[in-house]
């Protein structure tokens, strides 16, 4: 056997089928037949070189709180999910890419570490979040990161200040380099515990309010446009509760959508595509994606 059939012999014994509804938060019905779950970052690291190696395309996925998969892809998924290391020291916090959000929040919040309260209520890695720089009621993720620690196509890991990378509205350089995020260092404030408590709550009671969190889904889908919402164009167009099969457009927050019920990709391509068109042809507007879609 030589190199590239033993790379490509790894990579076949780590892949296994999975249960869509068990790698996104739309909990979308079908399976898919590769997903790797690198057990550490200098598994992840061997993973992503054996995939440049290979010349093979492959998707790195944390909690799948943005992204949608195709039933049935055969491109291998990697998995995040078990790279949960995480050190405090002093106002700094080190996590790996496959650590929620929630509990890094829950962390500094013992710790009486103010900073990320904003963000109460989103689901998701740190991986996923510096991705795509998420952020709510004007917080954003990369406001708060000291450093990102990386790997590249040749598996090489390494440390980038926060400087290195550029971030804007949900999205990052990581968009567009051949990068991928194995942690980063969080820098924030010495605050009290209640403090930090009451404004966790503050903001998560405001997201209640307006967010269908109670049904699966994937947040937003589409980007804001430039002083506008994407939810009010969607509800302008007369979209909000419309439904094919399985998905939604939620009635609470129109620019969710929401699996009602056995929801399959096909329907939510169906439901994703009129509402462009919709949203286009009676407003004139081009609705960017938010959310990642795998096909
Ligand atoms: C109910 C609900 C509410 C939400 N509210 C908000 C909100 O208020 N604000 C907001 O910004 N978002 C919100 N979201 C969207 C989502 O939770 C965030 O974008 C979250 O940070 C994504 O993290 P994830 O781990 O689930 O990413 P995933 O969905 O797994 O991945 C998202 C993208 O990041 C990439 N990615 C993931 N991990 C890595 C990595 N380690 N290295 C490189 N690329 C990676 C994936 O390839 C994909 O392109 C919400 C979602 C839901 C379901």
């Amino acid at each position: 056997m030589n190199t590239v059939e033993g790379t490509q012999a790894k990579l076949a014994e780590m892949a296994r089928e999975s249960e869509l509804s068990a790698l996104t938060t739309f909990r979308m019905s079908g399976k898919v037949k590769k997903l790797l779950k690198p057990a550490s970052v200098n598994e992840l690291a061997e993973i992503i070189q054996a995939f440049h190696e290979n010349g093979e395309y492959f998707k790195i996925i944390g909690g799948g709180s943005n992204t949608i998969i195709r039933d049935g892809i055969s491109v291998p998924l990697v998995s995040t999910l078990h790279l949960k290391e995480m050190r405090f020291d002093g106002n700094y916090i080190f996590a790996e890419s496959g650590v929620s959000l929630s509990k890094i929040i829950s962390e500094a919040e013992k710790r009486g570490l103010s900073g990320l309260e904003f963000a109460s209520g989103i689901p998701g890695t740190i991986g996923g979040a510096v991705f795509m720089n998420s952020g709510a009621f004007g917080g954003e993720i990369s406001n708060r990161l000291q450093s990102i620690v990386v790997v590249n196509k040749r598996g090489e890991v390494k440390e980038l200040g926060v400087n290195e990378v550029e971030f804007s509205y949900r999205s990052s350089s990581f968009h567009s380099e051949d990068m991928w995020i194995a942690g980063c260092v969080l820098k924030l404030r010495y605050s009290t515990a209640l403090e930090v408590k009451t404004k966790v709550e503050k903001f998560f009671e405001m997201k209640k309010k307006s967010q269908p969190l109670n049904m699966p889904s994937v947040g937003c889908i589409f980007k804001n446009p430039e002083n506008d919402y994407a939810a009010r164009l969607i509800d302008a167009a007369g979209l909000k509760g419309f439904k094919v099969g399985g998905v939604m457009v939620s009635k609470k927050h129109a620019g969710f959508f929401v699996n009602v019920g056995k929801a399959t990709f096909e329907d939510f391509k169906n439901v994703y595509t009129r509402v462009l068109k919709e949203v286009k042809e009676k407003l004139g507007v081009k609705l960017e994606p938010e959310i990642t879609i795998v096909w």
